[in-house]
């Protein structure tokens, strides 16, 4: 990341979706595509537009390669999720590399879009990006077809409708959420 990089907004805005289709967004999005794995490249460049807001177009370039390249990190270092939420999306997930035994490292997702979540490992805490490997491989997984479904089917199970409404609604209770104060569950 370049010297310019502005200082890190951990909250992504919530009129990050309303960007408007500036040539920037147009460039930085043609850059991204099909480099985001599971995750609709439009998503990663809002969320980088949203963590470079009043950056220059150079700073708005670099953040993207470096997220960029957190995508291909999961995937190289073949990121796992070792636990995840029951029955919901949102929330606090266990990641580590696959084959690991090093004790995982906690990784919340508090929101999909606009993306928001943190992790305890080291370069989330210094990359400014409000993005990590371990995030990308979480918000993979919440954005996969397959766990939504999952995570739909339980809601019904276990209290019809209304729950299945209620986990829509989860980011209402997570937005407080501290990940410090978190305390994983068996
Ligand atoms: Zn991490």
């Amino acid at each position: 990341m370049p010297n310019r990089t502005p200082q890190p907004r951990r909250s992504s805005q919530p009129n990050a979706t309303t960007i408007p289709e500036s040539e920037t967004y147009q460039t930085l999005l043609t850059h991204a595509q099909r480099r985001t794995g599971g995750v609709p490249a439009e998503r990663v460049v809002q969320h980088v537009l949203s963590v470079t807001q009043g950056g220059d177009w150079p700073v708005q370039r670099d953040a993207l390669d470096a997220v960029l390249r957190r995508f291909a990190s999961s995937h190289i270092d073949e990121i796992q999720i070792v636990r995840r939420p029951r029955g919901r999306l949102l929330g606090l997930y266990a990641t580590r590399r696959r084959g690991s035994r090093a004790r995982p490292y906690r990784t919340l997702l508090r929101r999909i879009q606009p993306l928001d979540g943190s992790c305890e490992c080291a370069d989330f805490l210094r990359n400014s990006l409000g993005l990590c490997k371990h995030l990308v491989a979480v918000l993979e997984d919440a954005v996969s077809k397959r766990r939504r479904v999952g995570v739909e089917r339980h809601a019904v199970a276990v209290g019809g409708r209304r729950q299945a409404l209620a986990w829509i609604n989860l980011e209402l209770s997570t937005q407080n959420f501290e990940l410090q104060n978190a305390r994983m569950t068996a």
